[in-house]
């Protein structure tokens, strides 16, 4: 899906903000991706390495049928190089192997287990959706006939033509906005911020639920500065109600040597959210924080109560604040 031919059997590839001019024999930056005698494959097609039951806030999607479960799978692969990876055997496993490994799975086979485990959604995760759009988007296509939910947890470089083909069967995604300096996006991602922050605005346009996640990477992107072009780039294009994640950094793949972020830069990741108007800021792997479960923006009366992973209780009354009425948006039903 959405290549473009070009002359002498190249193909440029219209999935990511990459849009690779791939000769013939040759692999996409993705390395999941060939172009076979002139025409653009996908090598991951039907191939899975990770597929798990997991509670729907562990992607972390903190507004989206909140203590529901979703199926979660993975194809091998990204079109990112994250120095900070957390999933980059499976991430990165292409550009290290000379083959793409998997388990065979049909989409029909990833709808069955959902209905089978009881799942409200199907998450394609761990590694990036973008790079088996394919999968996914046959996968997504059956889910919906199946009144079942399809999340992306996604990177954000998906090209505008990619959102326009998924958006009426995406419900929800959880986009990494991993900095604001492209320097940085070139340095350690291997990327460019702009599509990113192109891929965000068309989201929220489309209508997907989207909620924003930043791994606070000390020395990367833990400037206050920083943390404020992210905070005001949310409040400001995407708006106030789309919640921001901040997530604490523990040293993994290439940047195992880097100090976990400190509590204090977390906590002032919070306040620097909540001074650009955002109304839902959470802070993530810190369990037993406060900052994980849901508060009214305008009363401050507990609404979704977490911990960790798990929902212990749930205090919205039709997606209204039952002491003050306040509307608190998301997708709190299944529909
Ligand atoms: S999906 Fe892969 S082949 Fe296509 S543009 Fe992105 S990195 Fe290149």
């Amino acid at each position: 899906m959405l290549y473009e031919k070009l002359d002498g059997e190249k193909v440029r590839c219209e999935l990511c903000g990459h849009k690779c001019v791939i000769a013939s024999g040759e692999y996409g930056l993705c390395r999941v991706r060939q172009n076979v005698a002139g025409r653009l494959r996908s090598l991951t097609y039907g191939l899975v390495v990770a597929l798990n039951v997991d509670p729907i806030e562990k992607k972390p999607l903190f507004h989206y049928l909140p203590g529901t479960k979703s199926l979660s799978i993975a194809a091998p692969g990204c079109n990112f190089q994250c120095e900070f990876c957390q999933n980059w055997q499976i991430s990165q496993s292409p550009r290290m192997d000379s083959h793409v490994r998997g388990q065979a799975v049909s989409p029909e086979q990833v709808v069955s287990g959902a209905i089978a485990h009881d799942c409200a959604s199907i998450s394609y995760t761990y590694t990036e959706p973008t790079v088996f759009f394919e999968m996914a988007y046959d996968t997504a296509v059956l889910a919906h006939r199946k009144h079942i939910g399809n999340v992306f947890v996604s990177n954000g470089y998906m090209s505008l033509k990619a959102i326009e083909m998924i958006a009426p069967y995406l419900d929800a995604i959880n986009v990494d906005l991993k900095a604001f300096r492209d320097e940085t996006y070139q340095r350690v991602m291997k990327a460019r911020l702009e599509p990113v922050l192109t891929a965000l605005r068309a989201l929220v346009a489309a209508g997907v639920w989207v909620e924003v996640t930043t791994l606070v990477v000390p020395g990367m992107n833990d400037s206050p500065e920083e943390l404020a072009d992210i905070a005001g780039f949310i409040a400001k294009d995407l708006g106030r109600s789309v919640p921001w994640h901040v997530s604490r950094f523990h040293g993994d793949y290439k940047m195992a040597d880097v100090r976990a972020t400190p509590i204090e830069t977390m906590a002032l990741a919070c306040r620097i959210g909540r001074e650009a108007g955002l109304r839902f800021v959470y802070s993530g792997n810190l369990p037993g924080c406060a900052d994980e479960s849901t508060h009214c923006p305008n009363c401050h009366e507990m609404l979704i109560d977490r911990q960790g992973y798990s929902v212990r209780g749930i205090r919205l009354s039709d997606g209204l604040c039952p002491k003050c009425g306040e509307a608190i948006e998301g997708v709190w039903s299944r529909g």
